[in-house]
């Protein structure tokens, strides 16, 4: 048994009930999340709360204890657009939420794709988007106040005038507890213009600092086979107009649904690798070319969001890794990524069937563990919809993103060494680990996953 497993069975004050395997519960009430935690639970730690499901490591599974599936927590308790605010509970769907706000004329702070994400997952994980102005990068930073139940099965109200507490519970990876209600901010549906542009990688890198230090909200998708940059520029812009919803449906509709089916089938039916990646490659080409150039030229964070929640399926099959890098730095590290996969493809032969993903990402100080804590950064998030040499990738774009400063988040960031996060966090790192052991000593929530950067 390894030492981290050791510590993990030794709860000297609950019950050591005799279960084998992971068990997995899925309240619909509050309490029920009280009494699993609770000193009489009949259920084993560790415990690891779930949403969506849609991270990329292992922060939400566990081989043994107990996973708490929050997605049947879905009621939108209260809208309330005069405070600006929206109750929900933890398993509300941002797509549902997105859909009930939009009756009220309301939105979101921030544009956050994938909709079957729940609002729990993305403000315990990180979740970013294109954002900008007073969206805040991460949705996390919206939270107004926060209800949970901590690891020793006590319901807790964590309020935004506790600011170190609030702090430290945004982006906590459900290692404080367990979230059963959220307030988040929310304002009036507000129109931004959105540019789109095409370009080459040395032309991004001319820019890319330019870019990087203004504030817009950026979405881009690289093709370094193709040497081609797609980019999707929003500002404010107040007096547009027709800001339809079917544009932007069938944008990401082209983006999220279409490309992962057809790359899949692709990979099964082209065997030989040189001729289905120029089919892949023109396919995104001409996918970008379409969705991103022709469709939308105005939005709200509202209608950017209309996707349904079912049409991510395909999507939350995929394979990715996201690394945020110093925004001062990304003219030199998107040239440097794009021979990173050139080198990669040449030595291994395996390359991301999809383009790269890349967000400008504004400085939030909101949350101990966010990545832009001091800076703005520019997140990558490369994607592949094949398994086979994913793993040996993820380790490559690890040991890139961390030779060029990289800071990872727990839940979508792969294949960061245990000793890595210490350096890249520093003082916010030691400060977020006393606060988890005041509140977890006996490393309930605990699974291997998060023992190696956490205990
Ligand atoms: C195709 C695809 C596209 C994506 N696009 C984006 C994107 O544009 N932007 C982005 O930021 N991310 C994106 N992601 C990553 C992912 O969706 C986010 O990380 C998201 O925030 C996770 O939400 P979830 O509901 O799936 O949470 P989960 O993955 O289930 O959980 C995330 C973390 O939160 C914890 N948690 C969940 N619920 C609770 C709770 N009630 N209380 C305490 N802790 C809790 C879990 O333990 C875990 O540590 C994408 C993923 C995929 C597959």
């Amino acid at each position: 048994m390894s030492e981290n497993a050791m510590r993990l069975s030794r709860s000297g004050k609950y019950r050591s009930p005799v279960m084998a395997g992971p068990v997995v519960i899925k309240p619909t009430r509050a309490v029920e999340i009280k009494n699993a935690l609770g000193p009489e639970s009949n259920y084993a730690a560790p415990f690891r709360p779930l949403g969506g499901n849609s991270a990329a490591t292992e922060c939400t599974s566990s081989s043994v204890g107990t996973v708490i599936d929050v997605s049947g927590l879905n009621q939108i308790r209260k809208v309330d657009p005069d405070g600006e605010t929206v109750t929900v509970q933890p398993g509300v769907r941002i797509g549902d939420l997105v859909r009930e706000l939009a009756e009220y004329g309301y939105e979101l702070c921030g544009g956050h794709d994938l909709m079957s994400r729940t609002i729990g997952g993305a403000v315990a994980g990180g979740c970013i988007g294109p954002t900008f102005g007073d969206d805040g990068a991460f949705l996390s930073s919206q939270v107004r106040s926060m209800k949970l139940v901590t690891p020793a099965g006590k319901s807790v109200e964590i309020r935004s005038d506790q600011q170190n507490l609030m702090h430290a519970f945004r982006m906590s990876f459900g290692m404080l507890g367990v979230i059963y209600e959220i307030k988040l901010r929310i304002r009036p549906i507000r129109t931004f213009a959105v540019t789109h542009r095409r370009c080459t990688f040395d032309e991004f890198g001319a820019v890319a600092q330019k870019i990087a230090n203004v504030d817009v909200g950026l979405k881009f998708f690289l093709l370094p086979f193709r040497d081609r940059v797609y980019l999707d520029i929003r500002r404010d812009s107040p007096g547009a107009t027709g800001t339809h919803r079917i544009p932007w449906k069938v944008k990401d509709w082209g983006e999220s649904t279409v490309l992962p089916h057809v790359f899949k089938s692709i990979s099964r039916i082209v065997p030989m690798s040189g001729v289905r990646y120029r089919i892949i490659d023109e396919i995104s080409q001409m996918t970008q070319g379409i969705v991103n150039n022709r469709l939308v030229s105005t939005g709200s964070n509202s209608t950017s969001q209309m996707s349904s929640v079912k049409s991510d399926d395909a999507a939350r099959t995929l394979k990715y890794s996201t690394w945020f890098f110093p925004a001062a730095d990304f003219a030199i590290v998107v040239q440097a990524y794009r021979d990173f996969c050139f080198r990669i493809q040449e030595t291994s032969g395996f390359r991301c069937d999809m383009p790269t993903v890349g967000f400008r990402i504004g400085r939030d100080n909101t949350a101990l563990l966010s990545p832009s804590f001091d800076e703005p950064m520019i997140a990558l998030r490369a994607i592949s919809t094949q398994s086979k040499g994913w793993g040996d990738f993820a380790i490559d774009f690890g040991d890139f993103a961390r030779h060029w400063g990289g800071s990872p988040l727990f839940n979508q960031t792969r294949e960061v060494p245990p000793e890595y996060p210490s350096q890249v966090f520093g003082s916010r790192f030691s400060f977020f680990r006393k606060i988890r052991r005041q509140f977890d000593p006996e490393n309930r929530m605990m699974n291997p996953f998060l023992s190696q950067y956490f205990l």
